[in-house]
């Protein structure tokens, strides 16, 4: 998905336009702040809470409007929903939720925050923190470069605040914004409450990027502090979200920060690979930085999204389960390579165990194998000799269906179907649609294949990337078919 497909889906269009409308008049009145070189500061990063205030309203009430509940398992769709409200861990630990939850650690020397959510969400979060406490913020404390934790950062930062990220964040970050018009598109067909690109809010405290630590974390190193008597250590711990988590540890308190450490949910299987398209995250790496929490005595786990987990033991063994499940998965696909079974095999084969299942809504096991060998093994699978060239199969798609006709084609896609075996008639309608992308006959085999999978999808492994791709085809496949809503 690209950019300019991102933009033909208009589901947010209207989001978009108020969004923009909104963005435009703040711009107006931050431009006029700029002019006046004596306005300082302080009253600059005013006038930008104000505006990203206004932005988060507008975006609450249209995007939160028609939905109700609060989300209870990881999928973005569902963390939109979630009320923005402060909640306590601990004497001195509170956070703001929303989509990424926004920590903060009071002492009596100034405040640390972990973590800092959506930029859309940073007024709104800010406000109902500094109601529990106004003091200085002496650490930030960023646990990976993903725009739902590192958003609101700039209008935390004060001049003294240190900030604290993994020794790979900024190659990280440089990454996502140089990458960014290609992600943004695949990350808006999955997550259609996203404005389009064309009209995101587009002002400088907005954008993503530009953030340099002032501490730096290697990997599986520790930086240790001590403020008003408590004590600080964040750890290195790649593999898991990116290559550049940190974790945030009270050896006193005993509780762990995790970011998304362990994903979205506690406990799930990890995403070692996103649907969504970013580098593959290293699989011995992080079944290395789960071993070295495994040391720690932890009692509770407070994630980035979602709420804490508490229960020494009870942590310990998810902890296990999750580094135990990807040491399954990672060492079952490099024993199949080297036994010269291909990939779709393993995706096949490879199950996890019936004493380390772990829910795969987030991360899924067949994806992970499908990583683990491009992230061991590259691009070329010594299957044919036509994956060498940039002429892909479906090149020949619309001659081969001019000399099949279409009506074998259809045939065959629906007696797939009948058999249940939904793909391989989507392949087939591949075939049709390359010569006639509008084919009613084509299209709805299409809709009832897509309709099978998501059934499956739903009543299975449930996975939220899964899901929201075969919607997002779904609403394609009812625009072509003319039809007016989504099925
Ligand atoms: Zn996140």
């Amino acid at each position: 998905m690209n950019r300019l497909n991102a933009g033909r889906h208009k589901q947010a269009g209207a989001v978009g336009k108020i969004l923009l409308g909104f963005v435009v008049l703040a711009m107006l009145a931050i431009g006029w702040l700029m002019l006046d070189e004596d306005s300082g500061k302080n009253i600059k990063k005013q006038a930008q809470l104000k505006t990203m205030e206004v932005i988060g309203e507008a975006a609450k009430k249209n995007l939160g409007a028609a939905t109700e509940g609060e989300g209870t398992h990881g999928s973005a769709v569902e963390l939109i929903r979630r009320p923005i409200e402060v909640r306590q861990v601990a004497d001195n630990v509170y956070y703001a939720t929303g989509v990424g939850n926004t920590v903060m650690i009071t002492t009596s020397e100034g405040n640390v925050l972990f973590d800092t959510g959506l930029v859309l969400q940073v007024a709104e979060q800010r406000k109902a923190l500094r109601a529990v406490s106004e003091a200085p913020v002496s650490h930030i404390v960023l646990s990976h470069s993903h725009a739902d934790h590192i958003g609101g950062a700039k209008f935390w930062m004060e001049d003294d605040t240190e900030i604290i990220a993994h020794s790979d964040f900024e190659e990280e970050q440089r990454y996502l914004s140089e990458l960014e018009p290609y992600q943004y598109g695949r990350n808006r067909t999955l997550f259609p409450w996203m404005p389009a690109w064309e009209d995101r809010p587009d002002i400088e405290m907005m954008r993503y990027g530009g953030i340099e630590p002032t501490v730096t974390v290697g990997d599986w190193e520790t930086y240790s502090f001590t403020l008003g008597g408590v004590e600080f250590q964040v750890i290195g711990t790649p593999g898991a979200e990116g290559a550049d988590n940190v974790v945030l540890w009270l050896p006193q308190q005993k509780i762990l920060f995790s970011g998304d450490f362990f994903g979205p949910q506690f406990p799930q299987f990890p995403n070692v690979f996103t649907m969504r398209g970013e580098k593959i995250r290293k699989p011995i790496e992080y079944i290395k930085s789960l071993g070295m929490l495994l040391e720690l005595d932890i009692e509770t786990v407070v994630p980035s999204h979602l709420d804490p987990t508490t229960g020494a033991e009870q942590i310990h063994a998810d902890i296990k389960k999750t580094r135990d499940a990807v040491r399954y998965v990672h060492d079952a696909t490099v024993e199949g390579m080297n036994a010269g079974k291909s990939v779709y095999q393993l995706m096949r084969e490879i199950k996890l165990p019936p004493e380390l299942e772990l829910v795969q809504n987030h991360g899924r096991v067949d994806w992970a194998v499908r990583s683990i060998w491009d992230y061991y093994a590259g691009w070329f699978h010594f299957e044919s000799t036509t994956e060498l060239y940039p002429v892909p199969v479906s090149d020949v798609y619309a001659d081969l269906a001019e000399v099949a006709g279409n009506e074998g084609l259809l045939t065959l896609a629906q007696n797939y179907l009948n058999e249940n075996q939904p793909v391989k008639a989507l392949h087939i309608v591949e075939v049709v649609l390359a010569a006639d992308s509008i084919n009613q006959s084509a299209l709805q085999i299409r809709k009832q294949a897509l309709q099978l999978l998501l059934e499956s999808a739903q009543n299975g492994l449930k996975n939220d990337y899964e899901i929201y791709w075969l919607q997002y085809r779904l609403t394609d496949t009812a625009r072509r078919l003319g039809e007016e809503e989504a099925p």
